[in-house]
């Protein structure tokens, strides 16, 4: 069966002014390698991603390159009607309240600024979400994972959480390899090992296959 499949991955840039902006570490290396097993699974992939030095794996699904979270969630809402939605980038949770048209120049010795929270991507799509359609999230956390996690996925109205500690070594941003657990929204863990992204990615596709599709039909 072939399913629409929404993936949100990479960081957000949150601009201060025409030139500086704020970001985060995330390379977008999960996303994308979420991205190409759904690809290669026969599934119809729309990848919505911010700024990342690394080139989209799909060849028949369509990239979308935004920068900031409300440009991503623009785009997420734009293509809304699809079967699975999976959320892996990491947006960054507070912008500039202003961002100046010029340069801001060098003053003082101090500068102040003020921020605003972003949009929650996942729990705007969480709040429109029908029945039939399956959302999941990621929880990069450095304590209480599994508590942080699952008042995440009941915030956000998902159907499953990845958890990632942030501590271990391995495991999270930049790197190649991970080490997740998946808790599903009727309260069940599955552990995986440390592994390649490519091969977490796998494990991530296989348990939404398997155990949310499989559930729901
Ligand atoms: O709340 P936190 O940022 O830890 O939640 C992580 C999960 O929520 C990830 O799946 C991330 O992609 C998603 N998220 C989002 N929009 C935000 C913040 C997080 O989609 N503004």
């Amino acid at each position: 069966m072939s399913y629409n499949v929404l993936i949100t991955a990479g960081p957000t840039r949150e601009y201060l002014d025409p030139v500086r902006y704020i970001t985060n570490e995330s390379s977008g290396k999960m996303g994308y390698a979420i991205a190409e097993i759904c690809e290669k699974k026969g599934w119809n992939v729309t990848l919505i991603s911010g700024p990342v030095n690394i080139a989209s794996p799909l060849i028949k699904g369509k990239t979308v390159i935004v920068k900031t979270a409300k440009e991503m969630l623009g785009s997420v809402l734009e293509y809304s009607d699809c079967d699975i939605a999976i959320f892996s980038a990491a947006v960054a949770d507070y912008r500039p309240k202003v961002t100046t048209h010029h340069k801001i120049k060098k003053q003082g010795d101090e500068l102040m600024m003020e921020f605003v929270k972003n949009p929650d991507i996942a729990a705007e799509f969480g709040r429109i979400k029908k029945n039939n359609q399956i959302s999941v999230g990621f929880a990069l956390e450095t304590q209480n994972l599994l508590e942080y996690g699952e008042k995440k996925m009941h915030s956000k109205n998902l159907n499953a959480i990845a958890l990632n500690n942030a501590n271990e070594h391995g495991a999270g941003f930049g790197v190649d390899t991970n080490r997740i657990s998946i808790l599903n929204s009727n309260g069940v863990l599955t552990d995986f090992d440390l592994k390649p992204k490519i091969q977490v990615a796998r494990d991530i596709v296989n348990f939404i296959n398997d155990t949310l599709i499989k559930k729901k039909c």
